[in-house]
């Protein structure tokens, strides 16, 4: 590959590459962007100058093959007429024949439209030129279009990068020629300007152009090149390029005004200067283009860190990752039980206000007011009411008191269930690696739920049967020191009583009811310490050790493509993805290509 090829290759790649981002930034003297960075080219001309012939030739050439990019995105060839006064003014396109166009927007509209139509949506660059002709009757001070349209390609040519090929025909004055009026404008120490002449054949018999050819009437910093492109009878003749070009090298070689210059004539001369030139600017750019490219290198690898990396296609590699993404979620679940992240917390809550509160108001005044335990138990009783103490009575007050704690206990679990479901969903949340995975994330949530159930489950059976021990087997000491009624009545200040009138008064079920009350407080305060041990033991333990273990076990029996359902990505994060390969691919290829064009010579 020669160097010139390669750098080719290195202008398509930056341009792809700069496509692939809408890179096409704004920025003058210092460029902003890689496309800023690349240079462009520009045929400026009079009307019928011989631009679209020079162009025609150059690229046409294999030197700069179609659609290597090198050129423009889509020359502009723009061609001026003037017609008759009163006349409207307006612009035709070559490719669009019979339409007028009379707003310039349009015109303006229709060139961006007609590049993409050849270039591709891809805005790729493309050597054919458009061209467009504008019919104004105003000389000397165009209006409108006219001067829409010269602004717009001195806005393109008044850039740096642009390289102007100014074309001036050698049977025109060179002092009127309308490209060296723009060049002088925009470039004028004429660096970027290369000036052509064409046409030295079609000039007055006995004068020559060489005041012209070797720098004396205008001077650039690159010489003139003469150029005989192929006449309209040519051209209507069909004659070949690459006759053309021959009669062109012979025209040279034979001149004896130019045969001195010869070598330094023609197009396929011109063609080797522009590349040339090219090349020394694209080189002179090469440490500032890679530091952009690296830049950008960077910018791009670390959007992938942040998106994800691309899934392994192997069930093995696929099977690691999902054990990593749970594993990750697992570290976060557990850092908002175990503190460090809020949460936990709101369990200890339960136990320590929600818990006391609800034992407070169980509605043992009422279940043991004097008139209820009277009823229970003269029922207990029988026909044959108790003698000594109300041993079934007792009994009844007490399991049927006992009975009220299964609410606050349930009650419980219920609420650390919902504060471990509620972990759960915010793990999952906060775990950054799975957001690529909704699937995965639903998968996982449901299994994290229902082994939260099923804790739950264990859970209420568990604090269901303290409360049902508390009633199986009382405390024998409790009632072994309470105090005996019969003995406190005789010897109380009303001397000696009837022990069958005694035990039936208001005072007799009040005690009773006070001696339950205060058993049922002991086992209310017990309760309040055995149902948070339960709850942990059961749920808040168990979500920590084994909050998937089931799921790790599905997951294990799971068969390559029920691995890969699990790992589906959001798709337009997916997309981004793509994109973002897409582009780091292309700029890396043009890193490399930089590389082995840099080290060439
Ligand atoms: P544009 O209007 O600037 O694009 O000029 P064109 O390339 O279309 O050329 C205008 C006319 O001049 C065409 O008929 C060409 O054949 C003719 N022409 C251009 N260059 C030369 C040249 O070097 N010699 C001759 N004899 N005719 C030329
Ligand atoms: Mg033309």
């Amino acid at each position: 590959m020669t160097t010139m090829e390669s750098l080719i290759g290195l202008v398509n790649r930056i341009q792809r590459a700069c496509t692939a981002l809408g890179d096409y930034g704004g920025g003058d003297t210092s460029f902003s962007s890689l496309w800023e960075a690349l240079p462009s080219v520009a045929v400026v001309g009079g009307q019928s100058s011989g631009k679209s012939s020079v162009l025609e030739s150059i690229v046409g050439r294999d030197f700069l093959p179609r659609g290597s990019g090198i050129v423009t995105r889509r020359p502009l060839v723009l061609q001026l007429h003037k017609t008759e006064e009163g006349a409207e003014e307006y612009a035709e396109f070559l490719h669009l024949p019979n339409r007028k166009f009379s707003d310039f927007a349009v015109v303006r509209k229709e060139i961006q439209d007609e590049t993409d139509r050849v270039t591709g949506k891809s805005k790729q660059i493309s050597p054919v030129p458009i061209h467009l002709s504008i019919y104004s009757p105003n000389e000397g001070q165009p209006e409108s279009i006219v001067q829409d349209i010269e602004m717009m390609v001195r806005s393109y040519v008044e850039k740096p990068n642009c390289i102007i090929l100014a074309i001036s025909p050698a049977n025109q004055d060179i002092a009127t020629s309308d490209a060296i009026k723009l060049a002088r404008e925009v470039d004028a120490p004429g660096e970027r300007t290369f000036g052509v002449l064409t046409k030295l054949d079609l000039m007055d018999k006995g004068t020559n152009a060489l005041d012209v050819l070797e720098g004396r009437s205008y001077r650039l910093q690159h010489p003139w090149v003469g150029i005989v492109n192929r006449s309209q009878a040519d051209i209507n003749k069909n004659v070949d390029m690459i006759i053309a070009r021959h009669k062109e090298r012979e025209y040279f070689a034979t001149s004896p005004d130019y045969s001195h210059l010869a070598n330094k004539m023609g197009s396929e001369y011109l063609a080797k200067l522009l590349s040339k030139h090219l090349e020394a600017v694209i080189r002179a750019r090469i440490p500032s283009i890679t530091s952009m490219i690296n830049k950008t290198i960077e910018e791009l690898e670390s959007e992938m860190d942040h998106l994800g990396r691309p899934i392994a296609a192997d069930a093995g590699a696929q099977l690691y990752l999902i054990l990593e993404l749970l594993r990750a979620f697992d570290r976060i679940f557990k850092e908002h039980l175990d503190g460090g992240r809020p949460g936990g917390d709101r369990i200890y809550g339960v136990f320590d206000n929600q818990l006391p509160a609800a034992l407070r108001k169980l509605p043992f005044d009422r279940h043991l007011s004097m008139q209820n335990v009277r009823k229970v138990v003269s029922e207990a009783d029988g026909y044959q009411p108790h003698l000594i103490a109300p041993e079934q009575g007792y009994r009844r007050l007490i399991e049927s008191s006992l009975n009220y704690f299964r609410g606050p206990a349930e009650a419980s679990v219920d609420a650390v269930h919902f504060v471990l479901k509620e972990l759960v969903r915010k793990s999952i949340g906060e775990t950054q690696e799975l957001r690529r995975f909704p699937t995965l994330q639903m998968e996982l949530a449901a299994a994290a739920n229902h082994a939260l159930e099923r804790f739950r489950d264990d859970s209420k059976k568990t604090v269901v049967r303290l409360v049902d021990m508390e009633s199986s087997y009382l405390t024998v000491e409790f009632f072994r020191r309470l105090p005996q009624e019969v003995e406190k009545a005789a010897s109380g200040p009303g001397g000696p009583v009837s022990p069958n009138v005694d035990r039936y008064t208001d005072g007799h079920f009040r005690r009773i009811g006070s001696n339950v009350s205060s058993y049922v407080g002991m086992v209310s305060e017990t309760l309040r310490n055995t149902i948070p041990k339960a709850i942990v033991y059961c749920q808040v333990k168990e979500a920590k050790q084994s909050l998937l273990h089931h799921f790790y076990m599905q997951i294990g029996k799971k068969e390559g493509k029920e691995l890969a359902q699990l790992l589906d990505e959001d798709p337009s994060l997916m997309e981004r993805r793509v994109q973002c390969a897409k582009r780091l691919e292309l700029y890396k290829s043009a890193r490399d290509e930089i590389d082995s064009v840099s080290w060439a010579r």
